[in-house]
């Protein structure tokens, strides 16, 4: 795969490579990847590759595993690690991790509405009901709020941020042109928008508005004008991606044929060939 002779991985290039894991659940091969990093390559695991491999450790319910990991990690964990154990939790019902993730998360982003909800639908999900009740209500008292939603992607030494529906960027009308060429493409494959994402409520706000130009297409847009063909391309995003964008950026890693990384609050969503890292779950 991407470890051919010759080439010279660093320590992002092995965030890409777990993540390829995750996308067909490779436990062991995922795990064997991690310590190779440090075995054979010489290079410091990352806060980020423990993520990756506690993703793929709670996906797949390993909790043992991910949890003995969390404690003896030799980096201080990050809130996308705390947030991908969150998203296993909530697969596998964990309601005894989720709070040690949820309460991490608490400390490191008390704002962040996410980790709220996904913490009541894991509550909600084993009849949990009352501390689905306190969960709200928390919410309430420490007025969670909706940030308003930006994604940004780092081109050469620039960063260009960009907000729904944005027409500030300089080259906005290109960006637009090729997304609108792009959906034309996609409406020939049979596509339809979906707005329905019940889980995403905390994005409501986002969610009426003109959903053909949320800010991670834009900047998924601009990246695939600004950089070279084949070039992969990075973008962040800091709210949860919604799942309407997700579709089509999936769709999008398809068309122009290029691996596009979407890193949104809560986790890395790594797009190719038509398909997602998460799994469509997060
Ligand atoms: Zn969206
Ligand atoms: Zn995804």
């Amino acid at each position: 795969m991407l470890l051919r002779s010759g080439f010279r991985p660093d320590h992002v290039t092995f965030v890409g490579v777990l993540s390829a894991c995750a996308h067909a659940g490779l436990v062991d091969k995922g795990l064997g990847i991690f310590h190779s990093i440090k075995d054979e390559y010489g290079i410091e695991h990352t806060a980020d590759h423990y993520a990756c491999v506690i993703d793929l450790l709670s996906r797949s319910g390993l909790f043992e595993r991910a949890e003995e990991m969390i404690n003896t990690m030799s980096v201080k964990p990050n809130k996308f690690l705390w947030a991908s154990l969150l998203g296993g939790c909530r697969i596998h019902k964990n309601v005894r991790l989720a709070k040690w993730a949820a309460e991490a998360l608490f400390e490191i982003e008390p704002e962040n509405p996410a980790t709220y909800v996904t913490l009541a639908n894991i509550y909600a999900s084993v009849g949990l009901f009352d501390e689905v009740e306190n969960t709200r209500r928390i919410m309430e008292l420490k007025r969670i709020t909706k940030m308003p939603a930006s994604s940004w992607i780092e081109v050469g030494t620039r960063v260009h941020v960009f907000l729904v529906g944005d027409k500030l960027h300089p080259q906005a009308e290109e960006i637009y042109a090729l997304l609108k060429k792009l959906y034309l493409k996609m409406r020939e494959e049979g596509y339809v928008a979906d707005t329905g994402f019940v889980l995403h409520d905390v994005e409501d706000e986002q969610k009426q508005q003109d959903i053909g130009y949320h800010s991670e297409r834009l900047a998924v847009a601009f990246g695939i004008i600004a950089t070279p063909k084949g070039a992969p391309i990075k973008v962040f995003k800091n709210l949860r991606i919604c799942g309407d964008c997700h579709t089509t950026i999936k769709l999008i890693s398809k068309i122009v044929q290029r691996e596009i990384i979407v890193r949104d609050s809560n986790r890395f969503h790594h797009f190719k060939n038509g398909s997602c890292s998460c799994r469509d779950y997060w």
